[in-house]
């Protein structure tokens, strides 16, 4: 085990690791697990690596699991960076590389963060977990909590894809639908934090999801034979993607397995109906201020304000990435055309793919560039709707 503590993302407070942690006790914004990186650099080598299974655990000196610990795990990770040349000729960018998410146990790379976080919480003793989701986490963590015996309240949008409704009933996870946003599915979490004791596990708000998510930044340093690309393009929503493979470049780098300040261009790209850190980051504010009204078919994206946005927008600055907006249109417009290439992805993904196009006619993306694009999700999880029999609550209501 090399974790030497958790550190507070904003203000750089020092919390101890191994006992159950949400936020920063000064600031209340996110912690972020710290390693000694000198030591995992005299026991692990990229040679090391090679002969080693192919999921996320291979980097389980860089994961804060004590050694010895099983990881609860249905063998996520090692997704294929997947060359489509097709696609990126139709998209105008001939370097164009798809990481597919969709291949991840439960259909996204939500299964990445719920396998680090449900195993950490079995190491801490949590009995109870909590979160507010737009969908996909909620079915990941439904399903790795099942594996490991947790219990888990989920609470999500009256409207979220109705497969991921499916998939936490299917777990066994306590499951709501909230008259609102997945804002509002958080206020009522919160409460149930407050008088119930439930262990809160929304994005970024333990310090574990995060590190799942990191695990696609290895592996595209690693899949790329130990460089990184020009541009990473990652849908965000609450950003713990973005954040994680920002914190993973910068781990490798600190370990001497990637070149020293140089990064990927970091790209968020969000919907035109709920787009706060591109508004954010045109603005050149440090923070974004609540989207009112957000609506897009990108479930995942459907984030009105995140918790973790002034990381985001920091990878974003550092990195000399951008930030942008796609429309509906376009995103249902990409999406068909990726099917036709060979690749359904879900929305997220296909607003990801649409940035391409977008930022090639902006004059910021180059045609022979190499892009890796992340797909998080599969198009098989966004069939036609029909919803499940459930509980629907008012805004201010309890389950
Ligand atoms: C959750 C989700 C996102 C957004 O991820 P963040 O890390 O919260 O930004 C994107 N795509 C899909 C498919 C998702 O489920």
């Amino acid at each position: 085990m090399f974790v030497t503590h958790l550190e507070c993302s904003a203000c750089s407070r020092s919390h101890p690791a191994g006992k159950p942690a949400n936020l920063c006790q000064s600031c209340g914004l996110p912690l972020l697990v710290r390693y000694d990186l000198e030591a995992v650099g005299r026991h692990l080598t990229p040679e090391g690596l090679a002969g080693r299974p192919a999921t996320m655990w291979r980097y389980a000196e860089l994961l804060p699991v004590p050694a010895g610990y099983p990881p609860v795990t249905l063998g996520e990770g090692m997704t294929p960076l997947v060359e489509l040349p097709g696609l990126g000729r139709a998209l105008g960018c001939r370097g164009l590389l798809v990481k597919d998410e969709g291949l991840c146990p439960t259909g996204s790379f939500k299964a990445r963060g719920a396998a680090t976080g449900v195993t950490m919480a079995k190491v801490l003793g949590i009995g109870h977990v909590a979160m507010p989701t737009a969908g996909n986490a909620g079915g990941a963590w439904a399903a790795y909590c099942a594996l490991a015996g947790l219990e888990l309240t989920v609470i999500m949008p009256e409207d979220a894809p109705v497969v991921n409704m499916h998939e936490c009933v299917a777990y066994g996870a306590h499951t709501y639908l909230v008259k609102g946003l997945i804002s509002d599915a958080g206020k009522i979490v919160a409460r149930g934090v407050a008088r119930r004791g439930w262990f809160e596990v929304s994005t970024v708000k333990e310090p574990y999801r995060v590190e799942g998510k990191k695990t696609m930044g290895l592996e595209i340093a690693e899949q790329l034979g130990w460089r990184v690309p020009s541009t990473i393009i990652y849908p965000t929503g609450g950003g713990e993607g973005l954040i994680g493979i920002w914190k993973a470049i910068q781990e490798l780098q600190a370990l001497g397995w990637l070149e020293k300040g140089r990064f990927p261009r970091l790209v968020a790209v969000q919907a035109e109906g709920c787009a706060p850190i591109v508004r954010a980051h045109r603005q050149g504010a440090p923070v974004s201020q609540f989207w009112t009204g957000a609506g897009t078919v990108a479930a995942g994206l459907r984030v009105p304000k995140a918790h973790g946005d002034f990381i985001v927008l920091q990878a974003i600055a550092e990195t000399e990435g951008t930030a942008v907006a796609i429309s509906d249109g376009e995103i249902e417009r990409v999406q068909a055309v990726a099917a036709k290439h060979g690749l359904y992805v879900g929305p997220e993904g296909a607003a990801g793919l649409a940035a391409v196009p977008a930022l090639r006619d902006r004059g910021w993306l180059d045609a022979g560039e190499e892009v890796v694009v992340l797909n998080t999700g599969s198009g098989l999880k966004y069939p036609a709707p029909v919803r499940p029999e459930l509980p629907v609550l008012e805004v201010d209501a309890e389950p």
